[in-house]
């Protein structure tokens, strides 16, 4: 109702943002939660807040890891019951990564994911630029890298290894 609209304290919203902000990827630490457009919605009531997660990839081993983080900020920011939920239904797509966000995955030395869309083989196949030297000549070494989330890469112009962040 309009009454209870009244009560949702903005000032309050946002700073569950802020605190959500500082939390940092696990295997991204330039990367924050909300960059990676992780975080879905936040609701607070009082000092009690709600947070609404999507996870990267099913199963991803850094799930726990991401639910405590969030909790361990929001307590700092003074939050007092916190729920994390995991909505498994919706799904994530690195399209939705915007363009700083892909910026800052390069300056940290991880290949962007390219767009995503219905040309979605002829994707799979456009050459990776090397995120050290630009270059396009590079191979697929493993399609695995450090984690599921990224593919190993190697550039035959600077001969150095780098990551790619999976298209998905
Ligand atoms: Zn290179």
């Amino acid at each position: 109702m309009s009454s209870e609209q009244k009560q949702i304290d903005i000032s309050v919203e946002e700073k569950a943002w802020k605190a959500l902000n500082s939390v940092q990827d696990p295997e991204i630490p330039v990367l924050s939660l909300v960059d990676l457009q992780i975080i879905r919605s936040v609701r607070t009531k009082g000092n009690d807040v709600e947070v609404e997660m999507t996870p990267t990839f099913m199963g991803c081993p850094a799930l726990d890891r991401m639910k405590e983080d969030i909790q361990v900020r929001l307590r700092e920011a003074g939050f007092d019951e916190i729920t994390v939920n995991v909505d498994r239904t919706s799904s994530w797509s690195t399209d939705l990564l915007t363009e700083p966000t892909k910026e800052k995955l390069r300056v940290f030395g991880i290949a962007p994911p390219p767009k995503m869309n219905e040309t979605l083989p002829v994707t799979l196949l456009l050459p990776v630029s090397c995120p050290f030297c630009g270059s396009t000549k590079t191979n697929l070494e493993s399609p695995f890298g450090s984690t599921l989330c990224k593919q190993l890469y190697y550039c035959d112009s600077c001969r150095q290894s780098f990551e790619r962040f999976k298209p998905l």
